[in-house]
């Protein structure tokens, strides 16, 4: 058999680009030695004294934009098939020269030379291109290239026209929010004629949680917040038996993380003009403010707070502590200018955001945590973020590349769990929720405590898989439950709750329920998984099945001893002076007998066995620590030893 005709998908963006292919695993980004998928969408132009001038792309051509601001081209999607009068609103913020072209378009000037927004395009096409072809060792000559929904004909024939010059035959041209959807496997089985794997019945999609309204059962409203650098989207989506629908998009050409980062440029100078009567002028200054600016935000989006110091010269320094709450209230109006035209765009689709199943989020700056509370309070319910928002757009175009190719997408899109889902507990057993072949959409919840007192944090490892320790299940994600009250070991109450929607999203929360604390992710549980590496997983885990149960049951025994002679220490401690002395002394030796026995381990039935001696044993002083702890309830409670 031929190997599958190689499409790659490209995301071609105002600030960045990426592309990404199709393998057995799923669709990938591809990523540069620092694990970096993106591309800055930047040209510049450094003059050579002998030859022609040197021509750069990416992060380097980024670097030199503070210097060379008339010679570096950046946001060449704003010109691409436009003509200079669709642009005298843009005009005066671009810092490099703009002129007429042929058949009304528009060139970039730089030394002397003029270049088509095409061929800038191009360059920034053919450096993708370069990407691939050096990480796949092969030829790359198609591609899907993704769009803004609203291109209208002339930017979308000047994005195929660019891409063509840089090699490639675009296949396709995809909007953005249709390869967003996709990524998120939104009407891929119609499209792809995905087969579930071997073994699997295959069961009717359920309605996708379809509401009674004028979505038609099957089909699916989604929308689409794509927030990005300069630029703002929202494109409100039907998806029908694998066919995508653009009922309506608005957005602003002018808003996106770089407002962001001018809120808190503008906070930052006017208090420095206020402190030390300095205003803020060089461009090297600007631009460092900027950088800076940025790293503060991105921090912001990580931590309740960002410091920071800037050193002003002649002794004196800005030192500055930039809370979360600080920036939301900041940046609140520019994040309800979104909301207010995502309304338009609802509105303008004869919609509600009831009407809404799913809110997908997109671009860099919805990693800001209002944003995405903002963005859930106005469709009522928790937006998809589960894949990396700067990559979404590129995963969807390689998906939908790879379904041009022929090339039957191997990534599981099935109507049952193909593995099961857990997570990990104490010493590293894997906790099943939702076993394998459960039909999806489906719910599970579990109650777990802690094991040490006093513990205010709880590290969650959610596990994929058929074995018995988490060592041989897939790790699919991991969040921590924090600041929860101190509490002693086993008292706090927190439920686990696994939620799988119709897409095969799943959910994971975690809540202690006295503290009402509660943490969680989202997760595409079958991203890179492949039929193969299921097969063999359920295989293994028939192989393992007698090992690994007795492993399971070696654990659970272990964490067992644990906890019960650490409480029987504890009680020791407390009430131990009311028992006789001899015994006291044979209950330490015997919490040093089980211990050992536990770390050797040998043989799980005498461990078992000597685990229900041990509970035998100390009935006398756990009945004593009971009584005491019922007197301290009661308010009664004297000193140890005081009675009895
Ligand atoms: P575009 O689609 O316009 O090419 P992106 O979607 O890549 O751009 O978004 C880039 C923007 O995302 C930048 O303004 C960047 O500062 C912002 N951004 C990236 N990561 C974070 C983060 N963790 N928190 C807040 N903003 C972020
Ligand atoms: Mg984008």
């Amino acid at each position: 058999m031929a190997a599958p005709e190689l499409i790659v998908g490209i995301d071609l963006g105002t600030t960045f680009s990426l592309i990404a292919y199709v393998d057995e695993g799923g669709p990938q980004v591809i990523r540069d030695e620092n694990g970096d998928g993106r591309v800055p969408s930047v040209l510049a132009v450094t003059p050579q004294p002998d030859g022609p001038p040197r021509v750069t792309i990416g992060w380097e051509a980024r670097r030199h934009a503070v210097e060379n601001a008339r010679s570096t081209v950046y946001s060449v999607k704003r010109l691409i098939g436009k003509s200079l009068a669709d642009l005298q609103a843009e005009l005066p913020f671009l810092s490099y020269a703009v002129t007429a072209g042929p058949r009304d378009t528009v060139q970039v000037e730089i030394g002397g030379r003029r270049y088509t927004p095409e061929e800038i395009s191009a360059c920034i096409l053919r450096e993708l291109r370069d990407r691939a072809e050096r990480h796949l060792g092969r030829a790359v000559r198609k591609a899907v290239i993704t769009v803004p929904a609203y291109f209208d004909d002339a930017q979308r024939q000047a994005t195929r026209d660019a891409g063509q010059a840089a090699g490639l035959e675009v296949v396709r041209i995809v909007n953005e929010p249709t390869a967003a959807a996709l990524a998120y496997g939104l009407g891929v089985r119609g499209a792809s004629g995905a087969t579930p794997a071997a073994g699997v019945i295959p069961l009717p999609l359920p309605g996708c949680g379809t509401r009674a309204g004028d979505a038609a059962p099957g089909s699916q409203t989604v929308a689409v917040y794509d927030l990005g650098g300069g630029t703002f989207d929202i494109s409100v989506l039907r998806i029908e038996a694998g066919v995508f629908q653009v009922l309506s998009t608005a957005g602003d050409t002018r808003l996106g993380g770089d407002d962001f980062d001018r809120a808190l440029i503008g906070l930052v100078g006017d208090e420095i003009g206020r402190a030390h009567g300095l205003s803020i002028s060089s461009p090297a200054t600007k631009q460092a403010l900027r950088t800076l600016a940025e790293r503060v935000k991105i921090r912001l989006s990580e931590h309740a707070a960002a410091e920071f110091e800037l050193d002003l010269g002649r002794d004196r320094v800005y030192r500055r502590t930039v809370t979360r709450a600080e920036f939301e209230q900041l940046t609140a109006p520019l994040v309800e200018r979104t909301l207010a035209l995502c309304a338009q765009a609802l509105k303008d689709a004869g919609l509600t955001p009831a009407d809404v199943q799913q809110a997908i989020l997109v671009g860099g700056s919805t990693r800001i945590p209002y944003v995405r509370q903002r963005v859930a309070e106005f469709f009522g319910r928790p937006a998809y973020t589960a894949l990396n928002p700067d990559e979404v757009v590129a995963l969807g175009a390689a998906i939908q590349a790879s379904i041009l190719a022929g090339q039957r997408p191997d990534m599981l899109l099935l109507d049952v769990t193909p593995l099961s889902l857990g997570i990990e507990t104490l010493g590293g057993a894997m906790g099943k929720l939702i076993l394998r072949n459960t039909t999806i959409p489906c719910r599970a919840t579990e109650m777990f405590t802690t094991f040490v007192d006093g513990q205010t944090a709880i590290q969650f490892t959610v596990l994929q898989g058929e074995r018995e320790l988490a060592a041989d299940c897939r790790r699919l994600g991991q969040f921590e439950l924090r600041d929860l009250p101190p509490m002693p070991a086993g008292l706090p109450k927190v439920e686990v709750e696994f939620l799988i929607d119709a897409n095969g999203i799943l959910n994971v929360t975690a809540r202690e329920l006295r503290s009402g604390r509660q943490a969680g992710i989202q997760i595409v549980p079958n991203r890179g998984l492949t039929r193969a590496e299921v097969e063999r997983m359920t295989r293994e885990s028939l192989v393992q099945a007698r090992a690994d149960i007795d492993a399971h049951r070696r654990i659970d025994l272990r964490n067992q001893v644990a906890f019960d002679t650490h409480k029987t220490e504890q009680m020791l401690a407390k009430v131990g002076d009311r028992l006789p002395p001899a015994e006291r002394e044979r209950i330490v030796a015997d919490i040093a007998a089980l211990r050992r026995l536990a770390d050797e381990a040998a043989d799980l039935d005498a461990l078992h066995q000597a685990l229900t001696a041990f509970g035998h044993r100390t009935l006398r002083l756990a009945e004593l620590g009971i009584s005491a702890a019922l007197r301290e309830e009661s308010g009664a409670g004297g000193p140890p030893g005081g009675a009895g």
